[in-house]
């Protein structure tokens, strides 16, 4: 996050004269409070300063680094999950590749009737299982593909930096977002690699804290 001047100035007023009130960091800037307002609401919101009633606003001695962590850890998986991209187990290898395409994903999730979880296919599981393949049409997905209780996921709750951690430890593309029901696990969603990029580059793109 860029500070303006006026911010800085505040910061260091605050730095060495907290806990200050409102008006008085108001009166060292020869400004009026009202026009400080928005300033003083930005700093705190963003974790620079607190403000404590009748007492006023002190520093809370954290870099602009440290809140960068703090809110990235603060970010949750159900504000950033996409759609998953489904298929049933007794599709054949040739049509999974086809969604693949048309649905422009790596990694398709194979479900049962009630939308549950039974497992995973990658780009790498469908090209070899086309190696040296006659008939495409006539392999079910179900016999190539990753299956549980050996597959990887993550809840709507869970933290994204904990979801990017297990992307690569367990050297995986993507892992399905999936709520707990009385059938088994149902696939909501799906946090990929491409998902934590975006979010790497909007971090710096949108001014983040
Ligand atoms: P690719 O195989 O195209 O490089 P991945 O690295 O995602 O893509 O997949 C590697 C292997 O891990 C594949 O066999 C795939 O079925 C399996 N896999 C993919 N996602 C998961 C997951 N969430 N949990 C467990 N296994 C997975």
């Amino acid at each position: 996050m860029e500070l303006s001047n006026r911010q800085e100035q505040i910061i260091e007023i605050v730095k060495g004269n907290g806990p200050i009130t409102g008006e008085h960091i108001a009166d060292r800037l020869h400004l009026t409070r009202a026009t400080l307002r928005p300033d003083l609401a930005i700093l705190t919101m963003a974790g620079f300063l607190d403000a404590r009633p009748r007492v006023g606003y002190f520093f809370t001695g954290k870099t602009g680094f440290e809140l960068l962590t703090e809110n990235i850890k603060k970010m949750e998986v159900h504000d950033y999950q996409h759609v998953p991209v489904v298929v049933k187990e007794d599709v054949s290898v040739y049509d999974a590749i086809s969604t693949m395409f048309l649905e422009d994903v790596g990694t398709l999730f194979v479900v049962d009737d009630h939308a549950c979880l039974i497992g995973v296919l990658s780009r790498k599981d469908l090209l070899r299982a086309s190696i040296g393949q006659q008939d495409l049409n006539a392999v079910p997905v179900h016999i190539i593909m990753t299956r549980m209780p050996n597959i990887t996921v993550c809840r709507k709750e869970d933290a994204l930096i904990e979801v990017a951690q297990k992307l690569i430890n367990k050297q995986i593309d993507g892992v399905p977002v999936v709520k707990d029901t009385e059938h088994g696990l149902e696939v909501v969603g799906r946090i990929t690699k491409t998902t934590i990029t975006k979010v790497f580059v909007e971090l710096v793109m949108e001014d983040h804290v």
